[in-house]
């Protein structure tokens, strides 16, 4: 990341607290590392993002359907999805700052300095070594590229490092009241995915919703991971949210529905007006243990191109474990071919708090405008997309007398059963423009004398900044077209 770009993500941070987007989670007591709250407009935008990847999943699509599953899940699940056994990342500790590094992470970093020195072939082949030695989990030969290319610690500048271990990922904790002589017994996990509550259920949703292949089942809720190296903000949370898809497939067609996803996954995120030279396909070249097929949709982000959305073809690995753990048969009948068979399953997943910093990363912005004297002015502003922006309306009186605030107030009441309005009636009107602004309220009406005269009011764009006068009538019905609603 260079200088400019941190300075930009360092700015999206600040305006996140400031105007109430996020805060850090328990604040008053210094936080707690890579856990964050939604505030007022944050917890708004959040809700906004996930109702319209709902509606674009179970209502746009007849044949998928929502389910919300527990967090907590029957501790065997985790052992038949292979999470105890192989969700986890190697680590290294730096022996002198006692900085805990995720072995890709510290390798990563080494190589993108090296880059920066010019150096590119030296980076690539050490980039090329460690994905080797990553798909063979070879960790003495990962130690062995660390040491002989003198990787350093960031903080204490050494090379003392312990050697590598795994870590696993998943949080535990203790369930029920009952005693046991076996604390093993009592041992639950916060789920690390949502998925599986989806593919524990697949039967049931099946038979009660009626459903034939190929069908899908979404769900958004939270997961939770004890990763090594939390930073970068809400990029890498330990507690964040999920939305995820399971598309259930009759095998043998999982690479035509793969890329059907991909291309309908990336046309979601078009949607929202974001640019497509922001997003990139990076397709996996080591699978984890239950894909056949895998790719990272990345996004432009100000630390750079990072995924926030996997693509994921996990053909019938989980529905075969939970059948094999659980002796539960998990097949299903396909009339039109007359066959049992454990379906495959395309995974669409991703991560709510990563698309919020997306849509912080690509709504914000520090402006020059020029003012009608012919001065310059500058004004911060969320060019959130309208249709997920957590006001839609602000509804200003020009002064606080003269019956305004009560006609602004009428226009609330109208308008509110169906978009999220605001009222605020104190500070000049320019004040209060850049206010909704910096949240980014795409509309801005204000109500002065002229309007007791004739019923129309200011209506204010928030990107043009443009103004037009239009009858308090005709509002409403601006929005719904403007907003799409
Ligand atoms: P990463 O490589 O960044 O650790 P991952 O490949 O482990 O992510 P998946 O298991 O595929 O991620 O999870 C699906 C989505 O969930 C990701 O694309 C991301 O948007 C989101 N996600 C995963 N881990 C986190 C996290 N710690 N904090 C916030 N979002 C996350």
């Amino acid at each position: 990341m260079n200088t400019a770009q941190d300075n930009r993500f360092q700015a999206i941070i600040s305006h996140a607290k400031e105007y109430g987007f996020v805060f850090p989670s328990s604040e008053i007591y210094d936080g707690l590392s890579a856990v964050y709250d939604y505030g007022p407009y944050g917890s708004e935008l959040k809700k906004n993002i996930r109702d319209y990847w709902w509606k674009s999943m179970t209502q746009m699509h007849d044949n998928i359907v929502g389910i919300d599953a527990a967090i907590f899940m029957h501790p065997t699940t985790w052992k038949a999805s292979g999470h105890i056994d192989n969700f986890s990342d190697p680590m290294i500790d730096n022996k002198d700052s006692k900085k805990r590094y995720r072995v890709d992470h510290l390798i990563e970093e080494h190589a993108a300095k090296l880059k920066e020195e010019g150096k590119e072939d030296l980076a690539e082949n050490i980039l090329q070594e460690m994905e080797m030695l990553d798909a063979k989990s070879d960790f003495t030969g990962l130690k062995k590229l660390i040491d002989d290319n003198k990787m350093v610690c960031s903080v204490s500048n050494t090379t003392n490092w312990t050697d590598i271990r795994q870590f696993n990922l998943m949080f535990k904790t203790e369930f029920g009241a009952i005693a046991s002589d076996n604390p093993e017994d009592n041992i639950v996990y916060l789920r690390p995915e949502t998925a599986q509550g989806i593919f524990v259920n697949f039967l049931n949703v099946q038979k009660t919703a009626r459903l034939k292949i190929p069908f899908g089942i979404a769900q958004t809720g939270k997961a939770f991971r004890n990763e090594i190296v939390a930073r970068q903000f809400i990029f890498r949370m330990r507690e964040f949210e999920q939305m995820e898809m399971q598309f259930f497939i009759r095998p043998g067609t999982q690479k035509e529905w793969y890329e059907h996803w991909k291309a309908e996954r990336l046309k979601w995120h078009l949607s929202l007006g974001i640019p497509a030279e922001k997003y990139r396909y990076h397709n996996h070249t080591k699978l984890a243990h239950y894909a056949d097929a895998a790719l990272d949709i990345e996004y432009d982000f100000p630390i750079g191109f990072k995924e926030v959305e996997g693509i994921h073809s996990r053909t019938d690995f989980d529905l075969s474990n939970h059948q094999k753990y659980s002796g539960k048969k998990l097949t299903y009948f396909d009339t039109e071919i007359n066959q049992h068979y454990i379906p495959y399953v395309i995974e669409t997943s991703i991560g709510l708090d990563r698309m919020f910093l997306l849509i912080l990363s690509h709504s914000y912005d520090e402006e020059t405008i020029t003012k009608e004297d012919g001065s310059k002015d500058s004004r911060v502003v969320m060019h959130i997309p309208e249709k997920i922006a957590p006001i839609k309306l602000a509804v200003l009186p020009l002064v606080k007398k003269d019956g305004l605030p009560d006609i602004a107030r009428d226009i609330i009441k109208d308008c509110r059963p169906y978009f999220k309005c605001f009222y605020e009636e104190k500070d000049a009107i320019g004040r209060r423009y850049r206010r909704q602004d910096a949240i980014g309220t795409p509309y801005c009406v204000t109500v002065d004398h002229q309007t007791k005269e004739d019923n129309t009011v200011t209506l204010r764009h928030r990107d043009s900044m443009q103004q037009s006068r239009i009858h308090i009538k005709e509002i409403k019905d601006k929005l719904f077209q403007s907003l799409n609603l």
